[in-house]
């Protein structure tokens, strides 16, 4: 089942490197609109076929619902993977964290690597 039918990076169009912040004192947003956290049932380390350990929280939302970057960053890969589909990586604006957006149906037309 897909999750996402698309991908719409909402960030900022500040270009400058941020100073770093760790994770936990950081705000993120929820890459689903009208979501809360409480709404996703916790997927992180479900066992998957083989040894393999599911490594994330799948947020389920209807087709055609946007998926937001939780930050500001830089898209710096999609990647199509027999596990993910497709797949987009951000880095965030100080570049010590990559957020992992994954199940997408589709990319937004706009989005491309190297996009701020
Ligand atoms: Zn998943």
């Amino acid at each position: 089942m897909r999750l996402f039918i698309r991908a719409v990076a909402v960030i900022g169009l500040l270009v400058k490197e941020a100073p770093f912040v760790p994770i936990e004192e950081r705000t993120l947003g929820m890459p689903v609109q009208n979501m809360r956290l409480s709404d996703a049932r916790d997927t992180f380390n479900e066992a998957r076929p083989g040894e393999r350990r599911h490594e994330a929280t799948d947020i389920v939302a209807p087709r055609g619902t946007p998926v937001l970057a939780v930050e500001d960053g830089t898209i710096v890969k999609l990647f199509l993977s027999k596990p993910g589909g497709n797949t987009i990586y951000e880095f965030d604006l100080s570049q010590h964290y990559c957020y992992y957006y994954a199940h997408l149906d589709r990319y937004a037309a706009n989005l491309k690597e190297a996009c701020v």
